[in-house]
């Protein structure tokens, strides 16, 4: 039996590549910085032939690390930044434009028009999403539009879209296969995720024509085989997710109720919420987790706009800390904040406020008050953060009381934030051996695609802790807490609006 998945994690930044034996431990890892274009302000672009070539790269990489070669890899997962869209041609494969890359924001004012013309509620009741420049729909729509000739090329027949994923199965089959997975068709708000399948209004909506869409597999499914020229022999295609998807996914939550939060620049909160989904009346978002062995299982995804970048924050703008390791240290060295909350709305409010004009606030200042206590507010807040979603996810998936949740992320590596998130949450905190989540998800799903793995049982055993976080507050120090933060965000919200 071959011995190693690998996962191609293109995500944001990096193309990465990791292969992984049996036992879910990284045996090798490969990783190229991706250049950023920013063409004008809101606007960000990648170049997809980068995404390819550096993507390639480090799988050739990691391949040579450790001197193995094609016979050797079972499978190949991907994982994928998610919305970014590309269009290319059908024949000669060239991007017809740069790929629009989900943080662009060129298509904010065609998002508010939709809303205004009262498109919202169909769209969200279709497609389990707010209308919004992040995803592909409103992207693809534009390059039909400002790209000369691209809509009559499309009705012929002669252009294809794709978000990454789709870009890499199609170059690593050169050009067989034209396909996404079910979380990543999820993403595009042009999928109806009831239905299982493009949607004709929206499509007609935005003048899209169907010629260009690609097939929606399950997320573990053989896609196809690379081509004999890429890596001297063929490896089957077999596990593809998106990036928060696929993490979910590595954190074995595969149960209703079980859930994830990965603590990065931002927070990425996804439960498990089963085999139907559940629409938020308070801007949590449905998606497809996953599609495994024909059947669909869905999420509701909760992001904290402001997570780790709170910590640069300090670093970088207040220059209260030279790294963002020290917070731990620092934060541990008083016994609390001294009555003082940071609401880091710096960019508004998200789930569950949903405040564009809030604004971040730092509260209860004294003449006692020092560093180490706004350092410890600011780390707190990513746990009342967390929380806030947390307890909204509860009461709209029904779920009494989550018990648990399950960590990744650069910040979930401080004690001092999971064991505070544990007191507030009244939940135990897992953190895993191996943090690298996403590319494990896309790894487990193309093992589980090719009978490398013959089922999740066979994977559970390779979740291994590296440690748990126990609540140790008692509910009444955690109640005025929880009370101080509720009056910070109150007043993060009251100031002066447009
Ligand atoms: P992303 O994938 O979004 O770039 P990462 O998962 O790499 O993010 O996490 C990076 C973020 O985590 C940064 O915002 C950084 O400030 C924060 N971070 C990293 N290490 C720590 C730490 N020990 N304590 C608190 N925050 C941290």
């Amino acid at each position: 039996m071959k011995a190693y998945l690998m996962a191609l994690d293109q995500g944001t930044t990096s193309s990465r590549c990791i292969l992984f034996d049996r036992t879910g431990t990284i045996v090798s890892v490969a990783q190229k910085e991706l250049k950023q274009y920013y063409p004008r302000t809101g606007w960000v672009e990648h170049n997809p032939v980068e995404i390819w070539s550096t993507q390639m790269g480090v799988a050739r990489e990691a391949m040579e690390q450790i001197g193995v070669g094609y016979p050797d890899i079972a499978a190949i997962g991907i994982t994928n930044q998610r919305e970014t869209t590309i269009v290319w041609d059908r024949n000669t494969g060239e991007p017809v434009c740069p790929a629009i890359v989900w943080q662009c924001r060129r298509t904010a004012e065609l998002c508010d028009r939709l809303e205004i013309q009262g498109y919202g509620d169909m769209i969200f009741q279709k497609t389990g999403l707010r209308v919004d420049a992040y995803f592909s729909a409103t992207k693809l729509q534009w390059i039909l539009k400002h790209v000369e000739g691209a809509r009559e090329r499309a009705k012929r027949g002669e252009l294809l879209f794709g978000t990454v994923d789709t870009w890499l199965i199609w170059k690593l089959t050169r050009g067989k296969v034209h396909a996404t997975d079910y979380s990543n068709a999820a993403r595009t708000m042009l999928y109806n995720i009831t239905e299982k399948q493009w949607d004709t209004d929206i499509l007609k909506l935005l003048d899209i024509p169907p010629e260009l869409l690609p097939e929606v597999h399950d997320s573990s499914y053989i896609y196809g085989e690379t081509d004999p020229s890429i890596f001297g022999g063929s490896i089957p295609i077999a596990g593809v997710a998106g990036d928060q998807q696929a993490s979910l996914f590595g954190q074995l939550c595969y149960e209703r109720g079980e859930m994830k939060n990965t603590y990065g620049t931002g927070g990425f909160l996804l439960m498990n919420v089963g085999k139907e989904p559940v629409f938020s009346k308070h801007g949590l978002l449905t998606t497809i987790a996953w599609g495994l062995n024909g059947q669909i299982t869905y999420a509701l995804e909760g992001s904290v706009f402001v997570a780790g970048a709170a910590v640069q924050w300090l670093r970088d703008e207040m220059g209260l800390i030279s790294t963002a390791e020290e917070s731990e240290q620092i934060a541990s060295s008083v016994p609390d904040t001294n009555g003082v909350y940071l609401v880091p709305a710096f960019v508004g409010l998200g789930a569950p406020y949903w405040d564009p004009y809030a604004r971040g606030i730092l509260t209860g200042l004294t003449r006692g008050t020092n560093r180490s206590h706004i350092v410890r507010a600011t780390l707190e807040a990513l746990a009342y953060q967390t929380y806030d979603v947390v307890t909204l996810m509860e009461q709209e998936a029904g779920i009494d009381k989550v018990s648990c949740l399950k960590v990744d992320g650069g910040a979930s590596a401080n004690d001092f934030l999971m064991q505070f998130q544990a007191d507030i949450l009244q939940a135990e905190i897992l953190r895993p051996q191996c943090i690298e989540t996403t590319a494990l998800g896309a790894a487990y799903l193309a093992g589980l695609g090719t009978g490398y793995y013959r089922n999740v049982e066979d994977i559970r055993g390779n979740w291994q802790k590296e440690r748990s976080f126990v609540p140790k507050r008692s509910a009444c120090q955690r109640e005025e807490l929880l009370r101080g933060w509720n009056h910070a965000v109150s007043q993060s919200m009251m100031p002066q609006r447009p």
